[in-house]
């Protein structure tokens, strides 16, 4: 047997993938069953798992890769990577448990394939099809602050370089598989984006209604319930009393002889320095620096994908035998 292939639970064999990522070389696919990284380098592991996620070869995309639990310290830093959603996830050392069935499912479902030419040559969308097909898995989003809107489904846009060419091209494909009928949506969640660069990252401020500006000073507003007098706070305040500058008596209790019924907005510019208590809000995109009003975001929702019934009779069915 080859030095770095085990015999695990049930008869499963299995190779450590130390040596092949350090290389950065896939392994031949027929040495064993399964694939395990054990290796503490989260970047070369992911650039290992990116190139099996892009092997045009479905015994090699396809096949059942783990993380070892033992490494998940050394991937911490670097949760952006998402190592664990670019394979099968973790297992506890050497050890499948109830994993077994799930990977017993993908060995027959890889012996099955048909081994024509056409497999060698597939879409994105074929392939991300008999993926979450052979793992029975929904096609889920994570959220990462990497990603260009917070959202990422990482081994979809590992197909993809560039953070705008890759967020375009999963949105574009998993829409028009829903169109196709190939999967269905659940909603999860509504993102709103900078309408310029569709960048999530996003900076909300109140603004100066008059000139824009986003320096405000804010005060709170004073309302002194025995003679009735609204003014800002520091128009109250007489060293370290508040004195009602109406009625010249001192406020001592809030909620008892005076309350704070809102706030009001002072712009700090020098030639503006406008008073106003509703503020505007502004955005500016941290991405591409555009400043824009919120009703001018781009909105977007945010869905789970399955694959349905017409995928697995169309895309899925007829590349496998029995
Ligand atoms: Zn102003
Ligand atoms: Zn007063
Ligand atoms: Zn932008």
């Amino acid at each position: 047997m080859y030095k770095n292939t085990l015999t695990l639970e049930n008869g499963i064999t299995a190779l450590l993938l130390h040596e092949n990522i350090t290389k950065n070389e896939i392994p031949d696919h027929t040495l064993s069953d399964v694939w395990i990284v054990n290796h503490e380098n989260p970047w070369m592991v992911k650039q290992f798992l990116q190139n099996i996620i892009k092997h045009p070869d479905p015994h090699v995309y396809l096949k059942p890769v783990f993380l070892q639990k033992n490494f998940k310290k050394a991937y911490r830093e670097k949760k952006n990577y998402n190592l664990k959603h670019l394979c099968d996830g973790y297992i506890d050392h050497l050890k499948l448990e109830d994993r077994i069935a799930s990977v017993e499912f993908i060995i027959h479902f890889i012996k099955n394939l048909q081994n024509t030419e056409e497999m060698y040559s597939s879409t994105v969308l074929q392939k991300i099809l008999w993926y979450y097909y052979s793992r029975n898995k929904k096609i889920e989003f994570r959220e990462s602050s990497d990603s260009l809107n917070g959202y990422t489904y990482p081994r979809i846009e590992a197909y993809y370089s560039g953070r705008k060419e890759s967020y375009l091209a999963v949105k574009e494909m998993l829409t028009q598989a829903y169109k196709s009928g190939f999967l269905t949506r659940n909603y999860a969640d509504t993102s709103h984006l900078c309408h310029k660069c569709s960048s999530g990252f996003l900076n909300y401020r109140e603004e100066c209604p008059k000139c824009a500006g986003h320096n405000l000073q804010a005060r709170s507003l004073i309302h002194h319930f025995r003679c009735a007098y609204v003014a800002s706070e520091d128009l109250f305040q007489k060293d370290e009393r508040m004195i009602c500058p109406k009625c010249n008596t001192e406020l001592k209790n809030l909620g008892v002889d005076y309350d704070k019924p809102s706030k009001i907005f002072c712009c700090r510019k020098q030639d503006c320095r406008n008073e106003f208590q509703q503020p505007l809000i502004g955005v500016r995109c941290i991405n591409c620096k555009t400043e824009q009003a919120p009703s001018t975001l781009k909105v977007e929702k945010i869905y789970q994908y399955e694959i349905t019934s017409q995928a697995i009779d169309d895309i899925i069915k007829p590349h496998t035998i029995g």
